[in-house]
């Protein structure tokens, strides 16, 4: 039969859960987008972005998704024929080196067992060992194996090399969600977009840029109309430059109403919230697997686990595309497929943004009665251990 008449809950990462207060904001009429309401707004989310990223500098917001964000970067601080490295910790890590790619840049790739963090000490030796490379871009979280990385630690690699490249991060999957500091850790170029842990629709990249990316864009060869940054740093231009055209107006409230839950939340607060839940998916997956061929997770050390999104290995007895189909028909529940190694192994639940233990702890002991249902090999209850933790927490 099936139960799924209610509230459906989508646990992919991302996009995530959109809060009715962001919806609401968003659902309005447009406005005078020259001068007023808008344009104050607009300056306020962009102040606020910076503090979220832990940064003196306010962003470029591109209309675009993820993929347009890191074009945004490359073509605004590189010229064809350029140099870099890539930290190739999964999918996303190499999609954004492939981006590169195409526009021209040579791209080596650091390879990354995909279960766990990238070694910084191996990026060092990669920089020792040519001085040419213009930028290193990696991932926080990349979000197909789950792994987190040290940022602050290929920072230290950087140095230790004594390295010119800039440090150029994807915190798509993490903003909001993982403790990053820009400033602090010496980051040159932050990307993120809208849709994860920032709690807001698909359709905005955020971009952060440095001093030292800043000065990279002033000779760089990949420069186009659309994606350029001159005109939108240009403090005299018309509000309108900003975003080469029209601004996203029901984005930009729904980025302030996002901003204001965040906010009220307090940035550290939501990263310790993230901690929980991260835990408590952990504990769930733990207690599935323990002692039976099951489900366990990609990433064993818990140091290198991403708080954001967790990725589960089905092991043989379980058909992970199976569990996702049962989930959502007939129970309401959408969880996330496998990419790119994964293929068939695994699915993801995504647990960013807009979560508290109703809609985490309803998921996982939904995942818990379609595993019994499909009757999967269950070491204990997930559900009960993931509780555990939430309880601790709330304690
Ligand atoms: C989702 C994601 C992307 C891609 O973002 P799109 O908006 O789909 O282009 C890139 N990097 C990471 C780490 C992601 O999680």
């Amino acid at each position: 039969m099936t139960l799924a008449w209610g509230r459906p809950m989508v646990a992919i990462p991302g996009p995530s859960v959109i809060p009715d207060q962001v919806l609401a904001a968003m659902h309005r009429p447009m406005t005078n987008i020259y001068e007023g309401e808008l344009v104050d707004l607009t300056h306020s989310v962009l102040d606020d972005l910076a503090d979220v990223a832990r940064t003196e500098h306010r962003p470029f917001l591109s209309i675009s998704n993820g993929h347009g964000a890191w074009e945004m970067v490359i073509t605004n601080t590189l010229s064809r024929g350029d140099r870099v490295l890539v930290a190739a910790t999964g999918h996303f890590a190499v999609a954004w080196g492939e981006v590169a790619q195409r526009l021209g840049i040579v791209v080596d790739y650091v390879e990354s067992p995909l279960d766990q963090a990238f070694d910084p000490t191996e990026l060092q030796a990669r920089l020792e060992a040519d001085r040419t490379y213009r930028a290193v871009l990696c991932v926080q979280v990349d979000t197909g194996t789950s792994v987190m990385n040290d940022i602050a630690a290929f920072r230290r690699a950087l140095d230790a090399a004594d390295h010119p490249a800039m440090l150029m991060v994807d915190c798509i999957a993490s903003l909001g969600c993982a403790p990053f500091e820009m400033d602090a850790w010496g980051v040159d170029v932050t990307v993120a977009s809208t849709q994860k842990g920032l709690m807001v629709p698909p359709g905005l990249g955020i971009v952060w840029a440095g001093p030292r990316a800043l000065e990279a864009h002033r000779t760089a060869g990949l420069r186009t109309a659309y994606w350029d940054w001159t005109p939108r740093l240009d403090p005299e231009a018309p509000f309108y430059h900003l975003f080469a055209g029209t601004p996203p107006v029901s984005h930009l409230f729904g980025m302030r109403a996002a901003l204001d839950l965040l906010l009220a939340e307090g940035v550290e607060a939501a990263w310790a919230r993230h901690d929980v839940f991260a835990r408590s998916v952990h504990a769930a997956v733990g207690a599935w697997g323990d002692g039976v061929d099951g489900l366990s997770l990609n990433v064993a050390d818990p140091t290198h686990r991403a708080p954001s999104v967790t990725t589960i290995l089905t092991g043989a007895g379980i058909d992970g595309a199976a569990l996702r189909e049962r989930a959502e028909r007939s129970a309401g529940l959408t969880l996330g497929i496998p990419v790119g190694a994964f293929d068939g192994r695994a699915f993801r639940i995504g647990h960013m943004g807009h979560l508290n233990p109703p809609m985490l702890l309803g998921t996982l002991t939904t995942v818990e009665a379609v595993l019994e249902s499909l009757g999967a090999p269950l070491g204990g209850s997930g559900a009960a251990a993931a509780a555990g933790v939430v309880g601790e927490a709330l304690a």
